[in-house]
């Protein structure tokens, strides 16, 4: 009997790449191939995202293709939790799952294409890590799904229900994996990681026969251990995670937060119904600083939100400015399906939405720069994420940037026969522009 083959494609953020990484492991496990094109697999997954309209009809595009190449189809993934809405279009995928369904999305696999009858899990080796979607060198790893906040402006909740936390034992087992298998840079993902263990009352667990509690300082902590790049995400600006600064300035993680703040007029916060909204941010940045100086934040916001009038705008500003914030990203306003912020009156025209957006990039695009210009005649040590292929560059990041969202360091002159991706190096910074460094090479650190 032939080896059944699933099609596999991957929509959306970190959070829904690390669902695929676990379901193409399962997959793998119980012996199917994954197959790398339509024509070759008995069916499709599609992993879906349905965050933003524009994320949505990309799914559904995507449902479309494999459909219209192979006709059978499993989605799995956030907008399957607006089944009606696939259905409309597609109406003959053959199952639609939520998010984070891995057992559902197994048994639809078992239904319509029976795993192999004689897989043996010790000849067909998994590696220990598993399937992993991202380089060699860096891994997300997942540390909870859902959340118990309610944003004004997010569906996720009602597509990933509240806030459950993985047994601290099992993401240490996991990280110490991915180190094992030679990842350099681990990013803990979630939708709200300093909110971690919460459901759980912190609930005391095992790692490597020790006591370790289900919380977000005691896994900063462990970690920490690991002695590899430990990288933080989606943390909001609680009294509880400065000890987790303190971890940063004593080296055991990165020196890096990534605090999606998305205002700062505590009006619209609060009709944004934000975690945080009532803490005074400016301060605790401040004191943060104080802690760790060399600490990067790293932030996304929205403009144009409801009911946001040119003074919110203008206290935004004013906020950006004394924040000194390191990377920012920034959205106009967009309705979500399904969204209470829909309902908000004082909807904000396109129009103002696109030009305090270009208002606010201008703001924050001269800070980004002023800060980079200081790094220049800094060493920093930073990973090789590619080598260019026509130039002897490595595209490389430092502590400050995550990848994909954040800046590069662009090491030149180099000899690509002794560097690769995954290597770290020293290097001193050369020259900034708005959003990049560039460097020389000093030494190789770790190949
Ligand atoms: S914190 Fe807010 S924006 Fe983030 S997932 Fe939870 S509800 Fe959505």
């Amino acid at each position: 009997m032939k080896t059944p083959k699933v099609g596999f494609v991957s929509l959306g953020c970190p959070k829904a790449l690390v669902d695929s990484e676990r379901i193409l492991t399962q997959l793998k496990t119980e012996g199917y191939q994954v197959a790398s094109d339509y024509d070759g697999a008995d069916l499709v997954v599609v992993n879906t995202c349905g965050f933003i309209e524009s994320a949505v009809q990309e799914s559904l595009d995507a449902i479309g293709e494999a459909m219209s190449e192979n006709g059978r189809v499993i989605v799995t993934g956030c907008l399957g939790k607006d089944e009606d809405k696939i259905r409309q279009m597609h109406p003959n995928v053959l199952k639609v799952t939520g998010a984070a369904a891995y057992q559902d999305v197994m048994e639809a696999v078992h239904e319509y294409v029976p795993a192999p009858p004689k897989h043996n899990p010790f000849i067909d080796l998994v590696p220990e890590q598993g399937v992993r979607l991202t380089p060699k060198h860096y891994a997300y790893l997942k540390i909870s799904e859902g959340c118990n906040h309610r944003c004004t402006f997010c569906i996720i909740p009602s597509m990933r229900g509240d806030l459950v936390s993985r047994p601290v034992g099992k993401v240490l087992d996991e990280a110490a994996a991915l180190k094992r298998a030679g990842v350099k840079e681990i990013l803990v993902i979630s939708q709200d990681t300093s909110a971690y263990g919460v459901d759980t009352k912190y609930k005391l667990d095992f790692w490597n026969g020790q006591p370790v509690k289900t919380k977000f300082y005691d896994m900063c902590e462990a970690l920490g251990q690991l002695g590899i790049w430990v990288r933080l995400h989606y943390v909001y600006p609680y009294p509880h995670v400065d000890a987790a600064i303190d971890l940063m300035a004593q080296g055991k993680i990165l020196p890096y937060l990534d605090i999606p703040f998305q205002h700062a007029s505590p009006r619209i916060l609060k009709l944004m119904k934000r975690p945080a909204h009532s803490e005074n941010t400016l301060e605790r940045l401040k004191l943060w600083r104080e802690k760790c100086p060399e600490l990067v934040i790293r932030s996304t916001f929205v403009v144009g939100f409801p009911g946001e009038t040119e003074e919110d705008f203008q206290i935004l500003l004013e906020w950006l400015k004394e924040a000194q914030l390191d990377r920012v990203g920034c959205f106009t306003y967009s309705p979500v399906e399904g969204a209470t912020a829909n309902d908000l009156p004082d909807h904000v025209p396109e129009e103002i939405k696109q030009e305090r957006y270009e208002r606010f990039m201008e703001v924050q695009q001269a800070i980004s720069a002023a800060k980079l210009q200081k790094r220049i005649g800094q060493k920093m040590t930073v990973l090789v994420d590619s080598l260019e292929e026509e130039f002897p560059v490595a595209v490389a990041r430092s502590y400050a940037d995550a990848p994909e969202i954040d800046g590069n360091v662009f090491v030149e002159d180099i000899d690509k026969s002794v560097i690769k991706a995954g290597d770290l190096l020293e290097v001193e910074i050369t020259d900034a522009d708005e959003y990049d460094l560039f460097a020389k090479l000093i030494q190789i650190k770790s190949a």
